[in-house]
């Protein structure tokens, strides 16, 4: 589970704070100027690209090096997959598209021609034609003539034409797949009151229904089983001959091209593993891609979760956000290695949990007993795949099966380069100014937003995802599709809640309580407001984690209303968040902190889906309109996503004697090569 970019207090803190995550050791307030690595690159439609820099990439030792370029190779391997599983047109349009980049001989300097270049960055960035986090699909801004024209003024492009068609009928048959809204509207619905599968253009069912899909994987269940696999994550579920069967992502199975790769690489990556731990966990990986088996990933699960190296991936079908139903998992792979200064933080962190876990202010039957196996790193990111690339998360905390979490614990990290990338990309871009009340409350955020962010992160994926426990007979899954929001929004809270504690000065972690002021600022700041640039007038809220935040900033701002807790202020016409009393503020997150620990622990879904239908969905129109308007001024995109760097491997009689790093600048030029050398499924899967 884990925050992506969006995570908005991140968001919100590193948009403006000029304070380094790259200081060692004292964390007080280092004003950090912009250093001269070039971070921003381009912007167009709504996001930015960023590119990373990795830090101390010549400190790994050859060996390690190696290990991370064949991790590398593994991690771009499975780019296709991500496009196949967002919806079953992405190949198709993703290669049409390219084909005409690669051959259109017509006039590239128009005006059309680029905002169909506009319309391809989108794709790239998406993996797929449904915008990468609001989920609606969107549509070109060129007509649809001007389309067949550059479709027909390709000549020299291999078009995936099915046999005997023509070429207008190749138009014909792509055109509603772009430029109709009614075809294929949105990669994920969770409107409850349809049928969930049906209104998601999400490649997991084939002719199923949402109620067929939840009693296919009723029966599969044993309520009694305490270690049960989980069911569902690496396949696609159809009906063949009124039957449904699954169809296994695995070697031999669906994804096998993309994935025979992927093995190709992991057995080189096996040769130069760090230690046995490690390579017993490769192995495990190459023998649950080639048999699909989920007892096997839970095997890997249990191995990975122990596995300490420096050199460290996530490589596999992981989270259930894609899905609906939230059982099927998208591949994603991240490729990274430990940033052993910044680690002494959350080491310290994590030494603590069962001390958290003890204090807080959840109910004792909810609370673990025992904190086992809770470990936390700080890391530098080499590699982004799959669902991770470009967009990415700021931080991960897995394996994500409850009982192997209870049982053996998780291993949670903090994305810091690319936090800092961000944060770098953004200093001077005018957002504190326009949304912050007063002098003093962007100056908190300027001093203490990139740290504070980064310790919200380390304490949500690190003591937040792994807090509390289900009573017995409850299952993980009570939740539904409600599971997301809920789940998130109880990390957060546990963050939320721990961040203003004095423990955490006393411990190091925190300078002082002005900075956790800071986090609270900024997270209600965008609870509350300035997330909702991210929605389209007159929409509602969807996706899970902006759910999640505008719940906790909503619910404590209704809360605190008798006490003043917080204030809507106005001036110069303008609207501002301002807190009032930060002690009562902590207070309200510790009491919501302990309902949402009860929903989870009861499996409550009765009150799981009151608290998000009440707080979480509506936008209020006026304020709405307000936020969009004073932030399209500043001409900021809210969404950003990253280029990854090269990896150059030297070569000298046939062995790798070092391996560089190079830092591309062109966005396009990345994704072109990607399609071009990582390509390995058909158009139809
Ligand atoms: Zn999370």
């Amino acid at each position: 589970m884990k925050p992506k970019l969006n995570h908005l207090f991140i968001l919100m803190s590193i948009m403006l704070s000029f304070n380094s995550c790259k200081s060692p050791a004292t964390k007080d307030n280092k004003s950090v100027a912009k250093d001269n690595f070039k971070y921003l690159l381009e912007q167009f439609a709504d996001v930015k690209i960023i590119r990373y820099n990795v830090p101390d990439f010549d400190s790994l030792t050859l060996q390690q090096k190696e290990l991370v370029y064949y991790l590398s190779e593994a991690a771009l391997c499975g780019r296709d997959i991500i496009f196949d599983q967002n919806c079953k047109y992405n190949l198709l349009v993703r290669h049409t598209l390219e084909e005409i980049v690669n051959n259109y001989s017509g006039d590239k300097n128009a005006d059309d021609y680029k905002k169909f270049m506009v319309y391809v960055k989108r794709v790239w960035f998406s993996n797929g034609i449904h915008h990468h986090y609001s989920n609606d699909k969107f549509i070109p801004e060129i007509s649809k003539e001007y389309f067949a024209q550059l479709v027909k003024n390709a000549a020299k492009a291999n078009f995936p034409i099915e046999k005997g068609e023509t070429i207008d009928n190749f138009i014909a048959r792509l055109t509603p797949i772009l430029f109709d809204p009614t075809i294929a509207p949105k990669k994920i619905s969770l409107d409850p009151s349809g049928d969930l599968i049906k209104q998601s253009a999400t490649n997991f069912y084939d002719g199923v229904s949402e109620k067929e899909a939840d009693a296919f994987y009723k029966k599969m269940k044993n309520p009694k089983d305490s270690t049960p696999i989980s069911y569902g994550l690496n396949s696609k579920l159809v009906k063949e001959n009124a039957k449904l069967v699954e169809k296994t992502y695995k070697i031999g199975g669906l994804y096998s091209p993309a994935l025979e790769k992927i093995v190709y690489w992991l057995q080189k990556a096996l040769a130069v593993a760090e230690n046995d731990q490690q390579k017993n966990g490769i192995k495990t990986l190459i023998s649950y891609y080639t048999t699909g088996d989920l007892k096997t990933w839970d095997e890997y699960n249990l191995i990975w979760v122990e596995d300490h190296s420096k050199v460290d991936f996530v490589n596999g079908f992981i989270e259930v956000y894609g899905d609906p139903l939230g059982k099927k998992a998208t591949w994603e792979s991240v490729v990274n290695y430990k940033n052993i200064e910044e680690t002494k933080r959350t080491e310290i962190i994590s030494q603590n949990a069962q001390w958290f876990e003890d204090n807080s202010p959840v109910d004792k039957r909810f609370k673990k007993k025992e904190c086992k196996g809770v470990s936390a790193k700080v890391i530098n990111v080499v590699q982004l795949g799959g669902d991770c690339y470009p967009s990415t998360p700021i931080g991960i905390n897995l394996p994500n099966a409850d009982w192997i979490r209870k049982e053996h614990g998780s291993k949670s990290v903090t994305m810091e380069n690319i936090t800092y990338a961000y944060d770098q990309a953004a200093i001077g871009n005018g957002f504190l100014d326009e949304f912050c009340y007063s002098k003093e409350e962007k100056e908190l955020s300027e001093k203490y937003g990139f740290q504070a962010g980064n310790i919200h992160t380390d304490l949500h994926e690190c003591l937040g995802h792994g807090s509390g426990q289900l009573l017995p007979g409850i299952s993980s899954e009570a939740m539904k599709n409600y599971h997301s929001t809920l789940e998130e929004s109880r990390a957060d809270l546990f963050a939320l809640y721990y961040i203003m504690d004095k423990k955490m000065v006393e411990l190091g972690v925190l300078p002082n309580l002005d900075a956790a002021k800071a986090e609270y600022n900024g997270y209600i700041r965008n609870g509350l407001m300035t997330q909702l640039v991210r929605i389209e007038l007159g929409k509602n809220i969807e996706e899970s984690h902006m759910r999640n935040r505008q719940l906790i900033a909503k619910w404590c701002y209704e809360k605190g209303k008798a006490e003043n807790v917080m204030e809507l202020k106005v001036k110069n016409n303008k609207t501002y968040v301002v807190i009032n009393d930060y002690d009562k503020l902590r207070k309200l997150f510790g009491q919501l902190l302990a309902e949402m620990q009860r929903i989870k622990s009861e499996g409550d879904f009765t009150a799981g889906k009151k608290i998000v239908e009440d707080y979480a969905v509506k936008v209020d129109p006026v304020l709405h309109k307000e936020v969009k308007t004073r932030y399209e001024k500043l001409k900021l995109t809210p969404y950003g996503g990253f280029i990854n760097p090269v990896l150059k491997p030297v070569v000298k009689d046939g062995k790798i004697t070092d391996v560089k790093i190079e830092y591309p600048e062109d966005y396009s030029a990345q994704m072109l090569y990607y399609s071009k050398n990582y390509s390995f499924l058909p158009i139809k899967n």
